[in-house]
């Protein structure tokens, strides 16, 4: 119950940059074999799912429990900027989170970066450390973080005719930035999407990462509770949404201090989402 009203406060407070990334997540994910090149057991290149029924783009929202009892998780981070916030940014809002990179790093957490495009526009230095370090891989979140689907949390809709290149904007942006480890991985802005939208992408040849457990951080003030409702959610395969920009998620980084050790102490081992994904299809 607490559960549930804090997520309704939370999508009653987001605002149109953060709209939705706490949000539940979207319909059930469409079952996938591994593809070709997982099964083939490339172990540098990451993995993505086979398309879904017609081709479309596959969703990935959690592995399954492995027959091992693996207890894996994987911590996940959106780096939203939308793209009409380039003055609140040179007013002095900060829309990065270096604390949080640096302290990942500091208790050897590897983590996935959902990275928007105009983030990596503000932030080109940051980008490129997130982009350049083994610890992290850096995930697609489109461009312009506007929604790739009507009625999404309030959030602007790209175009539909503009939707594959808000994606392939936000790729060239990350070039541009110098990341090297970005991986084919789409988070929708919002977490909102539909089949049409799964078609519309499927040329990329990416694999939309959506998630299990909803950490609550968007706007919260209590880094316990944050860390409560992570802790409370996660089980052996998840994969955890959590926000990677001081303005609109402030805490985030103290709720961290709590959740790595205690799910250490659990037996968890922290992973990126390639790994999940990997995992995923070598069952
Ligand atoms: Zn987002």
């Amino acid at each position: 119950m607490t559960i549930t009203v804090r997520k309704l406060l939370a999508i009653a407070l987001l605002g149109a940059s953060l709209a939705g990334c706490g949000s539940d997540p979207a319909p059930a994910p469409h079952e996938a074999a591994p593809s070709a090149s997982a099964a083939a057991g490339a172990p540098k290149s990451p993995p993505t799912l086979a398309p879904g029924p017609g081709g479309i783009t596959p969703v990935f929202e959690r592995a399954p429990k492995n027959p091992q009892g693996e207890k894996v998780v994987a911590l996940t981070f959106d780096a939203d900027m939308t793209s009409d916030q380039g003055p609140r940014a040179a007013g002095g809002e900060h829309f990065d989170n270096p604390e949080l990179i640096a302290d990942l790093k500091r208790l050897k957490v590897p983590a996935t970066v959902f990275m928007t495009g105009r983030w990596a526009k503000e932030y080109p230095a940051e980008a490129r450390a997130i982009g350049t370090d083994p610890n992290f891989e850096i995930g697609n979140h489109s461009y312009s973080h506007y929604a790739f689907k009507a009625d999404c949390y309030g959030l602007p809709v790209v175009e539909k005719n503009r939707r594959r290149a808000d994606v392939e904007k936000a790729a060239a942006q990350f070039k541009k930035a110098g990341v090297q480890n970005a991986v084919p991985y789409f988070r929708f802005p919002g977490g909102c999407y539909d089949d049409e939208v799964l078609r519309t992408l499927a040329p990329l040849k990416m694999t939309a990462v959506q998630w299990d457990v909803v950490s609550g951080d968007a706007f919260a003030k209590d880094a316990n509770a944050v860390a409560e409702q992570v802790l409370a959610g996660v089980q052996p395969g998840s994969l955890v949404v959590m926000h990677c920009t001081r303005s609109a998620a402030p805490v985030t980084d103290a709720a961290i201090q709590r959740i790595v050790p205690e799910l250490r102490k659990r037996g968890y081992r922290f992973v990126k989402v390639s790994d999940l994904i990997r995992s995923a299809t070598h069952h």
